[in-house]
């Protein structure tokens, strides 16, 4: 059976795949500084015979393997968030710890633990000549954590790249996933007028004015609808600003940043109708709009985008969710069940934007992402390795 066989290759990958992961962690790479990481992605992905290996204008590392007509990609990104604070890691963040099994560190399971079982799972594939009629595309890309799939904008628009589907492979929790919740980020302004703070009724106090408004926008989120998959959408207020002359003044502008989690059906156009609605926005003359991220990737690409990242969700019978499921039963002996995920990931871009059919499955937890004390099984490691190495096969033959 060729699913023993790829589960004993990957089992002879376990002491590999936990050195380059330890590596990787060490090497650090928070978002807009991942050069390193994808040097050494590369270096790996020579190492093993891959055919051909490419670090983009952007900086994501691009690997090939394989020289079959059907294109399929292993997406994992290789940018991570700082460890938060220090006092809360029983181990060091940025070593790599192993102990009891697991690889600690930032990014062990958000999620370089999935990008190594990728480019792995490259390797098995060949060796046990599972690339018949597929070319595999293994993606390290950056700049994930702060604005999610804008590296596939980089790989759809500006390479002409266009996978038939894409494995994404941040944690699952030990599901198969097939979509996820979108999101953007509102600001919301108010502007007064700047007065002596000794005689507040000169002025008018942008301050007071988003008083209402905060209420307001949590009576909204207690209010959203859901869908039964996915769940409701979600607001959240997530920071504040001001400006005053100084602290004797009376504050002339505010704003809000909020959160919004985007469930099936809200789109950018129903969520922001409903913040500009609000019978307070309304009154203050609140301006709202979407954030814009603007910042160069470490190879200068300026990557300039509205902060909008579309919902997605594909049906259980898409070909690359039920492939998915069946490698997962292939290598587990049981039936996975089929979730989402809470967090974004590069399916808002692939999938949202570009609809390009992805499916998720990754070793870790998704509660463990940015949280302390972050780590992934070793185990999963190996087991992810032998799922993504049967993936392929199981959506050619699902899909013909
Ligand atoms: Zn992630």
């Amino acid at each position: 059976m060729i699913v023993d066989k790829v589960r004993a290759l990957a089992e002879t990958k376990r002491t590999a795949m936990v050195k380059m992961l330890r590596d990787l962690i060490a090497l650090g790479g928070d978002t807009g500084d991942e050069g390193a990481r994808a040097n050494r992605i590369r270096e790996e992905m020579q190492l093993l015979g891959y055919d051909r290996t490419q670090i983009d204008g952007m900086g994501n590392v691009l690997g090939y393997i394989g020289n079959g007509a059907r294109l399929v990609a292993f997406d994992g990104h290789i940018d991570t968030t700082g460890p938060g604070d220090m006092d809360r890691w029983t181990l060091d963040p940025k070593q790599g710890a192993q102990r009891d099994g697991y690889v600690f560190g930032r990014g062990a399971s958000d999620q370089l633990g999935g990008l190594v079982a990728a480019v792995y799972a490259g390797s098995i594939m060949r060796e046990l000549d599972l690339l018949q009629g597929v070319t595999l595309l293994v993606t390290g890309t950056v700049q994930e954590e702060d604005c999610d799939g804008g590296c596939w904008q980089y790989i759809v628009r500006e390479s002409g790249i266009r996978p038939e589907f894409v494995l994404l492979t941040e944690p699952t929790d030990g599901k198969v996933v097939r979509g996820q919740r979108g999101r953007m980020d509102i600001k919301v302004t108010t502007r007064g007028l700047s007065a002596h703070g000794s005689a507040p009724d000169r002025g008018k106090n942008a301050i007071y004015l988003m008083a209402p408004i905060l209420q307001d926008l949590e009576a909204l989120n207690a209010s959203l609808r859901g869908d039964s998959f996915l769940g409701p959408g979600s607001l959240a207020v997530s920071e504040i600003f001001f400006s005053s002359p100084s602290r004797n003044s009376v504050a002339d502008s505010c704003s809000i940043s909020i959160d919004r989690r985007l469930t099936l059906g809200e789109s950018r156009e129903v969520a922001l109708a409903q913040v500009r609605e609000l019978p307070s926005v309304a009154r203050s003359g609140a301006e709202v709009e979407v954030y814009t991220y603007d910042h160069p990737s470490y190879k200068g690409y300026p990557l300039k985008q509205e902060s909008f990242f579309p919902t997605w969700l594909m049906e259980e019978s898409e070909p690359c969710v039920s492939a998915a499921a069946r490698a997962y039963e292939a290598v587990f002996g049981a039936k996975t069940e089929v979730g989402k995920w809470i967090f974004s990931t590069n399916g808002v871009g692939i999938a949202g934007t570009f609809g390009i059919p992805c499916v998720g499955f990754g070793p870790g937890r998704e509660a463990e992402a940015h949280a302390p004390d972050e780590k992934v099984a070793i185990d999963e490691l190996v087991t992810a390795a032998a799922l993504y190495a049967l993936l392929p096969r199981e959506y050619l033959a699902g899909s013909q």
